[in-house]
């Protein structure tokens, strides 16, 4: 057996052994090895190289009590949401976008995806997100510092993403979004960013479906949703990158005829 991996725990900020977070858990559909080509590695490596998820995606990043505190707190109401997302993912996928009806415990959701994506960050994080921590840390908080936004989208095609911390600016339109996460695992795709005031938010986030407002439920109460949650594809590792290859082709088009008049 490998020996106890030991750190500080990115919710209660705990130096302690650490268990396994599946990123989503594992009972939405999250439990089989992976290989995944990360955009990290693919910077530092410069070529093809995959991580290996050997227990499904996820991170050694909780301690055992925050692990199974927020388990049991959020986990069950996430991956009721999964499997209601899983009914529709065939006609959704086809489909570029359609409003449709969810029964769902919304603060349990949006809870839960940020767990997932506190529980992606490096062992620094928690003095980083303490506000967000503390609203984590109890079910009942509904205190969201309003710098995090959560966004949703369905995966249409292309490659799973696992992919945290990443400054994504957007020089062109002078948009800019930092990325605490995203992830990439049908039938979703979950992307998290805490903006500061000195950026313009990245245009490409209106194009996603931002659930932040489910934070305005009580905890474990159920609703029923109208959401319009649009279909993506995620060609590469890049957060935000969601060109489908005739967008790629248009690109290239493009660049040809602009190199063509200089
Ligand atoms: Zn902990």
């Amino acid at each position: 057996m490998a020996s106890p991996r030991y750190g500080i725990c990115r919710l209660c900020g705990n130096y302690d052994k650490l268990t396994f977070e599946h990123i989503p858990p594992k009972k939405a559909f999250n439990n089989k090895q992976i290989l995944l080509r990360t955009f990290e590695k693919l910077i530092a490596e410069k070529s093809k190289y995959r991580e290996p998820f050997y227990k499904g995606l996820g991170r050694y990043s909780l301690c055992e009590r925050c692990n199974n505190l927020t388990g049991t707190w959020y986990g069950s109401a996430f991956v009721n949401f999964i499997e209601q997302g899983l009914v529709y993912y065939e006609s959704v996928k086809s489909n570029k976008i359609l409003t449709l009806p969810y029964y769902i415990r919304p603060l349990n959701v949006l809870k839960q995806i940020l767990m997932m994506m506190l529980a992606m960050q490096p062992p620094n994080a928690p003095t980083y997100h303490r506000e967000l921590r503390r609203y984590l840390l109890s079910r009942t908080n509904l205190q969201l510092p309003s710098e995090y936004k959560i966004y949703l989208y369905y995966f249409a095609a292309g490659q799973l993403r696992f992919e945290s911390g990443t400054a994504k600016l957007d020089v062109n339109n002078g948009g800019g979004s930092l990325v605490l996460a995203e992830v990439t695992i049908p039938p979703f795709g979950y992307f998290v960013t805490s903006t500061n005031n000195k950026l313009k938010p990245n245009p490409v986030l209106k194009q996603l479906c931002d659930i932040t407002w489910f934070n305005q439920y009580q905890y474990n109460v159920w609703t029923r949703l109208h959401l319009r949650i649009p279909s993506k594809e995620t060609h590469f590792p890049t957060p935000l990158d969601y060109r489908t290859f005739e967008d790629m082709r248009e690109e290239s088009e493009k660049e040809k005829i602009n190199n063509e008049q200089t």
